[in-house]
This record gives C-alpha cells, sequence and structure tokens, in this order.
C-alpha cells in the first residue's frame, strides 16, 4: 500500500466501499505517511495522518505481524487536517521494549474519537546486518589450542555478533533493540564421531558469558543482543586435534521457533582445534649430541604438524649437565669389577722331590692390572720357572685359568707337584688344584683348570653387572633430581659402555669362563630377560624407562637419526591415544605396530604413519582407537 492509496474519505451513502477505506461516518482518518522502515532507538517513526470531520481524540495502534497488539498511543493530536505523531518504537503493551525485527513488519493504525481508523500502514523493522568477531588476531587465529592441563580440556572460544538494522535509509546502524541471535555451528564431515572420542549434536557445544543469559547449548546457542547490539556465546569445541566448526550466527524470524524463517545470517571464521604440548627438560652431556640443535620447534615440529599439534619446548628446556662421569659417548662409565667380583686366580707354586732345576712354563689366562694395580682382564700369556729341588718355587703371575704346563726335560727320577699359591680359596675346594706330575708321562701336560666353580663365578659376574646397571640408575636419578616433573631426555649415545655396540664393549674379565652367563636388566618385548657372557656387549632391549620420567640415549651417530629419536621420544610426552595396542602412555606398550612410522619402537622414523583407520597420526590426534 503505497503513500495516497490508504486515504480513507467519507463516501457518498450508498456507494460501494473500495478497497483501503473505511467507512466512519463524518470523521475519517488515513495515514498518508509514514516510513518503509526504521531503526527503533536510532530514529523514530514519524506517522503523518489526515483527519476529516472533526475528532476530539486520537490514538496510535502497533500491531506486530500477527497481529498482536503492541502498543496503544493515546493523547496524540486529531486537528482536522493534517497531523503528526512521532513514534520512539516503544511498545506499551505487557514488557515496555522497543518493537523488533521479529515483530515486522508492524501495522500502524490511527483510530479517532468518534470512532473512525485507518487502514494499517505497514512498517518494517529489518536486520541489515550481522557482524560476527572473536577478537583474534596473529599468525594463526583459526586454531583453537587445547589447553595442555586440566579436567576439561575442551578448546573456547568467545563470539561476538553485532546486529544492525537498517535505517530507513537502508543503511547499518547499531541499535538498543533486543534481537534475538541463533548461534549454529557447521562441523567438518572428517571430525572425529562422539564414539571415538568426538563430539555430535548431542554434546555441549556452548556455553554463556557472563551478562549473556543463554537458552541451547548443545546443537545451538540463543540470547538477544544488548543495548550495545551485541549477543555473545562461547563456542566449545571439540578436544580432538583436527576438528574443524563453522560458526554461523543467524536471526529468526521467530526466535526459539528453529524452524521459522532465517532473516539473516553470517558465517564466521571455520576454527580448527589443536593439542599442543610442552616438553621441558633435555640434558645434554658435555660434547655428547646437540639436543640444543636437534629439538628446536623447528626441527621437531615437522612430524606433527600433519597431526595438528603443537609442540613447544620451555624456556630454559636445554641445560647441560657437568658431571665428570659423562662423557659424552656414555650416561654411565664401566665401573671394573672389585675383587669380590672377580674369579679366582692364583700364583703357581712347584715342588720337586728332589734335585732338580730345570724350568717348567704355563700357558692359560693371566690376570692384567694397571699402575694402579687394578685388574684389567685377563689375556693369554705364560710364565716360565725355574725349579728349585724340594724348595718350593712361586711364581709371580696370577692365573685364572690354566691351560698347559710344559717340563723343559724329561726326568725320570723326579715326581713333580704344582699347587695354588694364593689357595685353596674359601668355599671352592673342588678346584684346589694339587697335583703331582709324574716324568715318563710326558714333558708337556694339556690342562683346563680354573681355581674357582663355574657356578660362584657365574654368581660373582652378575654381582658386577648389577652394580653397574645402579651406577646407570643413579646417573639417571641425579639427572631427573634436576626436573621437577615431566619426561626428560638426555643428549647422549649410549647408556653405558657396555651398550654401545659398535664401540669396544668387550671385556676379558672371565675369559676362562666361556660358559657363564649373565642376565641383563633389561628384557625384550616379550618380557624375556636377556642373557649374555658377562665380557660380550650387554644385551639391552629398549633404553626408555617406563614412567613419566623418560630417560633416552640417542642411539648411534648419523644426525639423521638423532632427529628421528628426539621427535619419537617427543611424541610419547604428548597427551594422544596409545600409540600400539597396550594399556598406558609409556614403555613399550606405547608403539605402532607399523614398520614405516615414527612411532614404531625399533626404528622409528619419518612421520607419523597415515595407512589404516588406526594410524598413528590419528591416535596423536587424541582419537579413541581401538
Ligand atoms: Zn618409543
Ligand atoms: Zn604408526
Amino acid at each position: 500500500m503505497g503513500n495516497g492509496s490508504g486515504v480513507a474519505r467519507s463516501t457518498p451513502e450508498g456507494a460501494p466501499t473500495r478497497p483501503g477505506e473505511v467507512r466512519v461516518g463524518v470523521v475519517t482518518v488515513a495515514i498518508t505517511r509514514a516510513p518503509a522502515r526504521f531503526a527503533p532507538s536510532v530514529e523514530s517513526c514519524e506517522v503523518q495522518y489526515r483527519i476529516t470531520g472533526t475528532a476530539t481524540a486520537a490514538q496510535l495502534e502497533v500491531r506486530d505481524r500477527g497481529g498482536t497488539l503492541l502498543a496503544r498511543i493515546a493523547g496524540i493530536p486529531f486537528a482536522t487536517g493534517a497531523n503528526t505523531y512521532t513514534w520512539d518504537g516503544r511498545t506499551n503493551q505487557g514488557t515496555a521494549r522497543f518493537a523488533t525485527p521479529h515483530d515486522s513488519a508492524l501495522a500502524l493504525k490511527i483510530v479517532t474519537t468518534p470512532a473512525a481508523e485507518s487502514a494499517p500502514r505497514a512498517v518494517a523493522i529489518e536486520v541489515h546486518s550481522i557482524e560476527v568477531a572473536d577478537g583474534r588476531t596473529g599468525d594463526n587465529p583459526e586454531r583453537m589450542l587445547r589447553p595442555e592441563s586440566g579436567s576439561d580440556r575442551d578448546p573456547r572460544v568467545e563470539l561476538t555478533a553485532t546486529v544492525k538494522l537498517k535505517r530507513s535509509n537502508n543503511t547499518g546502524v547499531v541499535t538498543q533493540v533486543a534481537i534475538g541471535v541463533d548461534w549454529v555451528y557447521e562441523a567438518d564431515a572428517a571430525n572425529c564421531p562422539r564414539n571415538k572420542g568426538g563430539k555430535d549434536d548431542t554434546s555441549r557445544h556452548f556455553e554463556a558469558v557472563s551478562g549473556f543469559a543463554m537458552t541451547g547449548g548443545n546443537s545451538y546457542a540463543a540470547n538477544p543482543t544488548n543495548t550495545s547490539g551485541q549477543s555473545r556465546v562461547k563456542f566449545v569445541a571439540s578436544e580432538v586435534a583436527g576438528d574443524k566448526f563453522r560458526l554461523v550466527a543467524r536471526v529468526l524470524q521467530t526466535p526459539g521457533t528453529r524452524t521459522s524463517a532465517v532473516l539473516a545470517t553470517q558465517r564466521g571464521r571455520t576454527y580448527e582445534v589443536w593439542r599442543q604440548f610442552t616438553y621441558s627438560n633435555f640434558f645434554q652431556i658435555p660434547s655428547g649430541v646437540s639436543l640444543a640443535t636437534i629439538s628446536t620447534e623447528a626441527n621437531v615440529q615437522t612430524v606433527f604438524t600433519p597431526a595438528f599439534t603443537k609442540f613447544n619446548r620451555g624456556a630454559g628446556a636445554v641445560r647441560d649437565v657437568t658431571n665428570a662421569s659423562l662423557t659424552g659417548e656414555y650416561l654411565a662409565p664401566l665401573a671394573a669389577p672389585r675383587a669380590s667380583e672377580l674369579p679366582a686366580a692364583s700364583r703357581l707354586k712347584f715342588t720337586s722331590d728332589g734335585e732338580d732345576t730345570r724350568t717348567v712354563t704355563v700357558r692359560g689366562k693371566v690376570r692384567s692390572t694397571n699402575a694402579g694395580g687394578e685388574v684389567t682382564g685377563t689375556s693369554d700369556d705364560s710364565e716360565t720357572i725355574t725349579l728349585r729341588g724340594t724348595t718350593p718355587a712361586t711364581g709371580t703371575k696370577y692365573f685364572q685359568k690354566l691351560d698347559r704346563v710344559t717340563v723343559s726335560a724329561s726326568n725320570p727320577a723326579r715326581a713333580l707337584n704344582m699347587e695354588p699359591a694364593d689357595g685353596p680359596h674359601a668355599g671352592n675346594a673342588d678346584h684346589v688344584m694339587n697335583i703331582t706330575m709324574f716324568l715318563g708321562r710326558g714333558t708337556s701336560v694339556p690342562l683346563d683348570l680354573v681355581f674357582e666353580d663355574e657356578s660362584a663365578v657365574q654368581t660373582k659376574a652378575q654381582a658386577w653387572v648389577d652394580r653397574n646397571w645402579r651406577g646407570i640408575n643413579s646417573a639417571v636419578d641425579s639427572l631427573r633430581s634436576a626436573t621437577s616433573s615431566g619426561y626428560c631426555m638426555v643428549g647422549g649415545r649410549y647408556l653405558h659402555p657396555k651398550h654401545a655396540s659398535g664401540r669396544t664393549t668387550r671385556t676379558t674379565f672371565y675369559a676362562g669362563y666361556s660358559n657363564i652367563t649373565i642376565t641383563a636388566v633389561s628384557t625384550d618385548s616379550s618380557g624375556t630377560l636377556l642373557t649374555a657372557h658377562p665380557d660380550a656387549p650387554w644385551p639391552v632391549a629398549f633404553l626408555g624407562w617406563a614412567s613419566r620420567n623418560l630417560i633416552i640415549i640417542l642411539q648411534g651417530g648419523a644426525s639423521g637419526q638423532a632427529q628421528d629419536v628426539v621427535r619419537h621420544e617427543v611424541a610419547h610426552a604428548s597427551d594422544h591415544h596409545p600409540f600400539g595396542t597396550g594399556s598406558g602412555s609409556s614403555g613399550a606398550s606405547d608403539h605402532c605396530a607399523q614398520t614405516r612410522c615414527l612411532m614404531a619402537q625399533i626404528e622409528g622414523r619419518g612421520q607419523l604413519c597415515t595407512t589404516g583407520t588406526d594410524h598413528s597420526r590419528k591416535r596423536m590426534m587424541g582419537w579413541q582407537l581401538p
């Protein structure tokens, strides 16, 4: 209905009433001008109307689009002829408020006394635009970073929708009008499903912001704009890395009736959930592997970016370890066996039964010592002793094992006795050697003699191994004591010389006992204790301690491998679904079965695997996979 067509006028008696005309007898009223739209609180609504005849009062009636009376304003001008009343847009039926876009289009009518009324005039209140803002700046404003700790670690973002109304001239303006804003989200189709740790429409997605009471909470949230034109809610994302959500603010025709027409809609940013974690304890052994270089965020992040996980290297995370016993190669030095851990050894004493000046040469495993008198091992050696007849002749070398005795010449008249000069050895009477060699049975006698029982030596060797393991553990403990909590990593190459494959790891302390075995502290992946000869390299199946304090030695020499080791160990410290099928997030169970994966137990390198539906990348992202 355009201006002019709403004019009501008196018509001749009996003439038909045309559409838009109201027959009022001697008084008629017509709205001659009103804005097509206005923005209450910023603009007012000037209504021009014309009265013919003599009215004694007039009032303005405003109804919403459904016909419900919003305002009845009495006492407006009622002069015969042209009148103007400027309505401020406030209602006075029920709670006073500004009329809203939800009421629109309004129907305005002038009613006079005596009874006459104008044709209704439509006046709109229209949404101009919605602006969605989150106040985020910086390089990656779309990232919703999951908190590193706490029981509720769903990341949140506070969103503000500013709704503008159209002024009468169609430009937008912020008003005080309470406009219902309906918030929804669009979840990416690839998001983690709820049964795998993600969210769905039945999950909490919205929380109220202080001062902005809200309805809904799961699949939607709704609240009206305040006197600054703003609606505010907090969006609660899933805590699964890589999940994406786009936020949408809408104004519905009927707030609360979510199937009603959409008056305006605005999409906000698409958010991406990122996990993050901080690794704070890198220890560098002097001249060891340079963790300071290898553990930089730039070097480590590469493998985590595809899993939407941010690696933070804590402030002051890299520390030098200034323990004099640390060499850069080893976390703990090799402690040589003590006397109580070594096989018995003895000098030899020869006595003839009469005049005898021949020489006797003994071959076997002979102890070697350093300048300080410490035993350094054994070697194949011999000693030649000149007989002194019936006076005992004692050698100076300590034999662990005797292989052969050779007498310089045959003399059938003499019987020769050989016995240990440093024995017998307590508890090992079986091996007290006291042999009488008769001439005529040959001048060279092969032997296979030791001074101590094999089982007793095995016990001693095990005591030596155990003591060295305690040394490794105390080195670990001293490093742990420098950290308050969390994982830590040590930039050496090997735990201990006995684990340095490719280095000189052989010893000769127990060379006379080729059949004894010691048990290494570590086990293979099935839990079986590993055994070896004590002089051989000691077996080690894994180099980590199964606890939050993980000590790792960077095996091998190639820097590329050290980089993989650091990434692998750092990945263990992230909050992830276990990479392996075992329980817990540490130790041997936390490894991927796929060999070409960073999280493979042996030689983990490269990237997190993506093959199959339960691959490591998704586990890193937090998917709860079988
Ligand atoms: Zn591992
Ligand atoms: Zn994997």
